[in-house]
């Protein structure tokens, strides 16, 4: 948490003539939109505006969020996002820990800003910002927008909204309240919003009960070819970018396939590798069960990173030639 000292002269910087805005990473997900759309309901709560600015567009099955529709994508608006970027007194840093995190658009905006820098997050080995909040056993950036509020000493201002947007981004992000570091302290948290007014049934239904035939077609694809190596601890599944036009691929589509692998009994590691659909790189997603750490597998080998326990990553050669490396990295690991 912040320091006494930090939350004081953070609260100076929470006035009405200041210029705030919330900023998440690229491919914004239920934790990103869900901590920054609760930041600023709360602020709301204190009589101040707050622009929330994401890299790119997000998922349809998170546009039900209130205030969801207020949300400046700077790939489409680059204009307005740059300038709100530019003319900022304060920027809440959101969900991800160095600026290049928010893509090739946004993030030379961020190191350029003149705002003061607040870094809330819980990914490791977070860049320096004038103000950082930084905290990897906790299983959501929204969790920890709580916990800032509560350091604030008001609690007592979380509303409905700002209870329903907390509560999805902690729930998506911990797997429906089932990945590890999901403690004690996050079911207290969650029940204080289900007490503010935060609808289980609701934001479930929402945020996952949104399925297209499409969508199931796609993964009934993927699940008909997982393959399992390194005497059955590893899983594999893969997509390539004619299949995802052929389903119709939407952004969100393929969210949460990588994790059928690890649901297969003895596996350890999960990999999902996708041809991009535009560029010409594979976008691969790494799960893991317990001590398996793939956060720095991916930074050693695939160029990319995350947690302990899901990662994320990029390569730039064919899918079959990604597999067959990857095939090779995992055989020479120690798990
Ligand atoms: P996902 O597999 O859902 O795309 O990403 C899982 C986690 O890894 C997320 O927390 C995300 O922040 C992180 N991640 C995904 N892709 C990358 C990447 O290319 N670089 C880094 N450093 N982290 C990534
Ligand atoms: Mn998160």
């Amino acid at each position: 948490m912040f320091t006494p000292s930090e939350i004081s002269s953070i609260q100076k910087l929470l006035i009405p003539n200041n210029k705030i805005v919330i900023i998440t990473h690229y491919n914004p997900d239920g934790d990103a939109i869900g901590s920054s759309l609760g930041l600023k309901h709360f602020l709301s709560q204190k009589g101040l505006e707050a622009d929330v600015i994401v890299p790119n567009d997000f998922p349809k099955f998170l546009k039900w969020m209130p205030d969801a529709k207020k949300i400046i994508i700077a790939d489409y608006k680059r204009k307005q996002a740059g300038e709100a970027i530019y003319n900022a007194d304060v920027i809440f840093i959101l969900d991800f820990n160095a600026s290049h995190r928010s893509g090739n658009l946004v993030g030379p905006w961020i190191e350029k800003a003149r705002a003061k820098k607040i870094l809330i997050d819980h990914h490791q080995q977070p860049e320096d910002f004038d103000f950082v909040y930084s905290d990897v056993n906790i299983p959501a950036t929204s969790q920890m927008i709580y916990h800032f509020i509560d350091s604030l000493n008001e609690t007592d201002l979380v509303n409905k909204d700002i209870a329903e947007c907390l509560y999805t981004g902690i729930m998506t992000d911990t797997g429906g309240f089932r990945f590890r570091s999901t403690s004690a302290t996050t079911h207290r948290i969650v029940a204080n919003l289900i007490e503010k007014g935060a609808d289980p049934a609701m934001i479930t239904s929402n945020t996952w009960d949104t399925n297209t035939v499409s969508r199931l077609h796609l993964l009934a694809l993927v699940l008909g070819r997982v393959e399992v190596v390194k005497e059955g601890k590893v899983a594999i599944l893969w997509l390539k970018r004619d299949e995802l036009k052929e389903f119709g691929f939407q952004k969100g589509d393929t969210e949460g396939f990588v994790n059928y692998g690890l649901s297969i009994m003895g596996t350890q590691v999960s990999a999902f590798f996708m041809e991009d659909l535009y560029e010409d790189f594979i976008k691969i997603s790494f799960r893991s069960k317990e001590d398996v750490d793939v956060n720095q597998f991916s930074r050693k080998y695939f160029n990319g990173g995350g947690h302990i326990n899901a990662a994320g990553g990029k390569y730039r050669k064919s899918i079959e030639e990604t597999i067959e490396d990857f095939k090779e990295k995992i055989a020479e690991e120690d798990f």
